[in-house]
């Protein structure tokens, strides 16, 4: 893996999407204001992706800058809640990954929006990149189901081994096959998820799937989720129904 310490890091030109402040849309942080930076590239095609745009590092609609100028923009809308996003943030052997550390660094709290197919930040990593700081990080890892075509490329036990209080995770379902796949993951990590007591969020993909039918379906779970003390929750795309779907930026 490639390794990177602050200060090689610092001059690195990273591909941005966007950066903008909004109400955050989704999982626990839901409703709060947030800023948000949008990294380019992402190793996946879901079917339903929503963010395409977002797709290509090398697209010339990207930003190029360094840390210190997403930082200084990032200061500038003055929101300590930054949700790092893609795109996939944490993609392997490229630099964009060290900017959610970056950031943490710098005092402020990032939430890191991660498709569950790369691996979070080792303790190892974390101290080879800024020391012996340990910064407010937080994750909400996809799980991604079969209707997202790359149900394969999740990697559970490493990812879920890092996972502490205040991560989540989010299962976007299409149809039942997604529903029996997910109860199947949490029935596999169930232990883990209890004790870390991580937020498990369910959501549908847009006008894929009635949330009615999602929230009937998870009342009916409802008294295995209870058992095993699993904190599982519907997370809807709030900006979706607050602004026109398509639109950008919001
Ligand atoms: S991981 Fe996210 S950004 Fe990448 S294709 Fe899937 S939905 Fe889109």
């Amino acid at each position: 893996m490639l390794m990177h310490r602050i200060d090689e890091f610092k001059n690195t030109k990273l591909p941005v999407v966007e950066i903008f402040q909004s109400i955050s849309g989704e999982g626990i942080s839901a409703g709060y204001i947030v800023t948000f930076v949008r990294i380019g590239g992402c190793n996946l095609r879901c079917s339903y992706c929503d963010t395409v745009y977002s797709h290509e590092e090398a697209s010339c609609a990207n930003l190029w800058l360094t840390p210190e100028e997403i930082y200084e923009r990032v200061a500038a809308l003055g929101c300590r809640d930054i949700l790092c996003t893609g795109g996939e943030p944490l993609e392997l052997n490229k630099a964009k990954r060290y900017l959610p550390l970056f950031l943490a660094s710098k005092g402020l709290r990032v939430r890191i929006e991660t498709n569950g197919s790369c691996p979070v930040y080792s303790d190892e990593e974390i101290r080879a990149f800024c020391g012996a700081l340990f910064p407010e990080l937080y994750y909400v890892l996809d799980v991604k189901c079969p209707s997202s075509g790359f149900h394969k490329s999740t990697i559970f036990e490493e990812n879920y081994v890092s996972l502490r209080k205040g991560d989540e995770i989010k299962f976007v379902v299409g149809h039942k096959d997604d529903i029996e796949y997910s109860f199947d993951i949490i029935d596999r990590y169930k232990d883990i998820f209890s004790s870390k007591k991580v937020v498990i969020n369910f959501s549908t993909v847009f006008n894929k799937m009635e949330p009615a039918e999602l929230v009937e379906i998870l009342k009916e779970k409802q008294r295995y989720f209870t058992q095993n003390n699993l904190k599982v929750r519907l997370s809807l795309q709030l900006h979706k129904f607050i602004w026109n779907p398509e639109l950008r930026g919001v």
